[in-house]
């Protein structure tokens, strides 16, 4: 029974690895209702996630979930401090919260370039990633955990993308590189990086202006003081002279 299970998360990594991009450590994004299913079904996912998808697994979260979980208040409390010792993934809702589920969602957006697996009891949530080709999903029937068999949309964007109806996020990614490498576009980052250069960095010839104002104030100062000396110079000596002439 095991290994079967085993067998079959193993094939379902094997797709996602190589249609993708899905690499080790895997990023299992949990929320709330998976922590509490954990919970209660004795599961403890630090040793068993990574032994069950035969690699290292990293567990994670968001401050949405935290919060929402906070809020949730006594009932939820072992689910919380499990959440609480994943790391937190940055969310782009650090202002305002949204719903955990809402949050998940929103990590898992635009072809899911963190690679991240959503592991959750939340039937809403999961159809709803289910509609999102390229995510991994992750539950738990009956005190045991199980990586979802790729979505009937996954598999059809896989499809599609090797007929070459599309392009996958893994080939786009790879093919803007090459054109990048090429100089075929430009990177619009490499560009901001340069232009920040040459704002940071000195300009050569508002250096020599400098330099050259500052001799320029330099020898005029030392003009006046030559100038000055002399008319002293001149004047001590009129002195003088005017002494003599008296004398
Ligand atoms: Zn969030």
């Amino acid at each position: 029974m095991k290994i079967t299970r085993q067998k079959h998360a193993k094939k379902h990594l094997g797709f996602f690895r190589n249609n993708f991009g899905v690499r080790e450590p895997y990023q299992i994004l949990l929320d709330g209702t998976f922590c509490q299913a954990a919970l209660r079904g004795r599961i403890q996912l630090r040793e068993q996630l990574p032994r069950y998808l035969m690699g290292e697994t990293q567990l994670c979260t968001t401050r949405c979930v935290l919060k929402e979980l906070e809020t949730l208040g006594k009932d939820l409390y072992g689910a919380k401090l499990i959440a609480q010792k994943c790391q937190v993934r940055n969310c782009p809702h650090f202002k305002n919260p949204v719903s955990g589920s809402e949050c998940l969602l929103s990590m898992v957006e635009e072809g899911n370039p963190h690679h991240y697996f959503v592991a959750t009891q939340d039937q809403n949530l999961s159809m709803k990633v289910k509609k999102k080709p390229g995510v991994p999903l992750m539950f738990i029937i009956q005190n045991t955990i199980v990586l979802d068999k790729p979505s009937p949309k996954t598999i059809a964007f896989v499809k599609a993308v090797e007929s070459g109806q599309l392009v996958s996020v893994h080939e786009k990614q790879s093919i803007k590189q090459l054109k990048e490498e090429k100089g075929l576009v430009k990177n619009p980052e490499q560009r901001r990086k340069k232009k920040h250069k040459k704002v940071s960095g000195p300009n050569p010839l508002s250096c020599l202006k400098k330099k050259k104002r500052a001799q320029d104030t330099k020898s005029s100062a030392s003009e006046k003081k030559r100038k000055r000396k002399r008319i002293r110079n001149r004047s001590t000596s009129k002195v003088l002279s005017e002494k003599k002439n008296a004398e």
